[in-house]
């Protein structure tokens, strides 16, 4: 595939991934907020559900407590009054005492009915409590409709019981849940369940929520069961809701996308018609020695200027160049400028032309191959071509690197580090690399606040130059303070505002013939 194709096809994939993006985030999004939807209604379900059987639990064990005035009293004495307090009472199926095993009176049928077992239908459970309470699935009198039964034993065999009837929960399930289609199911003490369920005959891909809750009360459990048409249901409510945004979101990121694609093609085509339309030219700023106190060399810096006149920030459309792979086609077209500039220069031998390497070129198989053609063009002016190289170029790759460096540098190129103490691992370079000069960065410079004070990284990376016998350069020397801060401390190299800015070309030739000779005020005197 031709690669314009080729990256034309993945761009179009981006634009899709970004559109999709939304889409996708919303899905899921919208299905997490669907299941918390269900599961915050069955919540409220269940805890409505929980507390009606506590307000039952509670009306049933006050009943039991106001039974306690017939204690010891014969059935046929109280069977009246428990009538009516049975029937008078919301609830209640039935309510009477116990002597023993044996129901002693009931509301509902008066004296000695039968055990306490045989009107629950079941074996009394043992809780070896005075108090508790069960479900059951039906009593003697009503077999087929579940209850619940409230017991209270005293410790002389006597006690009273309480059973409430199973059908006002139903109803009230009925009333909480029936619209969304959930199965109910309740126990007391985990005895016979208490359900209600809903047939769903609706189909769904999705599975059937459940949830448990019991009270802090009583021993009171509930589940719940939200068909999975619920979470269906809640899904496309919540996605009705959100998905119009994600697709607006959506649309969004893909003009986004399609933007910054757009531009970026659009920094790799300009600068290549930029090369081709000679809308790039080389300014040259002058290096200061301060022992022969005169110019002995310049650093190539590219400008770039639109045809409308404005011109392009350097480290902007250096940057765009290295993000765009587009560097090192520039770099050829520097070298080529600067060597069409040099044919003019009347410099002596040993001039030194700093040229900026970029990382990219730097790892590149043929960058040794294009400094020696760049070295061949202009030999005859008999320049010292210095490369500069930041530490970020150099955390690639060392030993590459290296023998690329070592090779050059048998050739009679220097090697620079720029904007050193900006990057990383600095020191360590400087052992690893075979370089010749160190160009303090600006930042430094700037610190340079009195002649006399003390600068203290400054002083150190000075030192250990000094040290390991590396030429050092100053950077962005924009005061006299600062170049005679420098030269005090042994720094023989200026570049900067002060001394000269950068200029093009034929600026450049005049300017050596006077100024490149003239000392720097003061110098002269010494
Ligand atoms: P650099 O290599 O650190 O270049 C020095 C920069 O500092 C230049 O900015 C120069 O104009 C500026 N400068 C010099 N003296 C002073 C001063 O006294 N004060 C202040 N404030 N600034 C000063 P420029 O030309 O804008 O270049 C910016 C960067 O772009 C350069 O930083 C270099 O990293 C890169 N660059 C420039 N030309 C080339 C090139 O041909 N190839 C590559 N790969 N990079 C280049
Ligand atoms: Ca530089
Ligand atoms: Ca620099």
């Amino acid at each position: 595939m031709p690669p314009l194709k080729q990256k034309r096809d993945l761009g179009w994939l981006l634009i899709v991934l970004a559109g999709l993006l939304p889409l996708v985030l919303g899905i899921i999004g919208t299905a997490i907020e669907a299941k918390n939807s269900v599961q915050h209604q069955q919540a409220l379900a269940a805890n409505t559900l929980l507390s009606q059987a506590e307000k039952m639990s509670d009306s049933a064990w006050n009943m039991i407590t106001s039974l306690r005035q017939y204690h010891y009293q014969p059935c046929d004495k109280i069977e009246k009054q428990l009538q009516l307090a049975g029937t008078l009472n919301a609830y209640f199926r039935s309510i009477g005492t116990l002597r023993g095993d044996n129901v002693n009176c009931s509301s509902a049928y008066g004296n000695n009915p039968g055990t306490l077992q045989q009107m629950i239908r079941r074996a009394v459970p043992v809780t070896g409590k005075a108090w508790w309470s069960l479900s059951i699935a039906g009593t003697a009198g009503v077999p087929d409709r579940s209850a619940i039964v409230f017991v209270r034993q005293l410790p002389d065999g006597e006690g009273f019981w309480a059973i409430i009837d199973g059908q006002y929960l139903l109803d009230f399930m009925s009333a909480v849940g029936s619209s969304q289609g959930y199965q109910m199911r309740m126990q007391f003490s985990g005895g016979s369940v208490i359900s209600l369920n809903h047939p769903d005959n609706r189909t769904s891909l999705f599975h059937p929520m459940t949830y448990h809750a019991s009270s802090s009360r009583y021993p009171i459990d509930v589940t719940l069961v939200a068909p999975g048409s619920e979470l269906g249901n809640a899904w496309q409510r919540v996605m009705f809701i959100f998905m119009p945004m994600a697709a607006i979101f959506s649309l969004l990121l893909m003009l986004l996308t399609a933007n910054w694609l757009r531009r970026r093609i659009s920094w790799r085509d300009e600068i290549r018609r930029a090369i081709q339309a000679k809308q790039f030219h080389m300014n040259y700023q002058p290096i200061y020695n301060s022992e022969k106190q005169c110019c002995v060399g310049v650093e190539a810096l590219m400008r770039w200027r639109r045809p409308n006149g404005e011109l392009v920030r350097p480290d902007m459309f250096i940057n765009a160049a290295e993000s765009e792979k587009m560097i090192i086609p520039l770099t050829h077209h520097v070298l080529h400028l600067i060597a069409e500039d040099v044919q003019q220069w009347a410099v002596e031998p040993g001039f030194h032309l700093a040229i900026n390497v970029a990382a990219e070129h730097l790892q590149h198989p043929d960058f040794v191959k294009d400094v020696l053609t760049f070295a061949r063009r202009i030999a005859d002016k008999k320049l010292t071509i210095t490369l500069e190289l930041t530490e970020h170029s150099l955390i690639k790759d060392g030993p590459g690197v290296a023998a690329k460096l070592a090779s050059l540098r048998e050739r009679g190129i220097k090697v620079a580090i720029d904007d050193f103490g900006t990057g990383h691992c600095s020191l360590s370079y400087l052992q690893t690399f075979e370089l010749d000069y160190l160009k303090i960065d600006r930042g430094f410079i700037n610190a340079i606040e009195q002649l006399n004070g003390e600068t203290p990284v400054l002083d150190a990376i000075i030192a250990l130059s000094h040290k390991i016998q590396l030429q050092v350069l100053g950077e962005g020397v924009e005061s006299a303070l600062q170049y005679l801060y420098l030269r005090q401390h042994g720094v023989m190299f200026i570049q900067g505002f002060f001394y000269a800015r950068p200029m093009d070309n034929d600026r450049l030739r005049n300017w050596l013939k006077i100024e490149g000779k003239t000392p720097l005020e003061g110098d002269a005197v010494d």
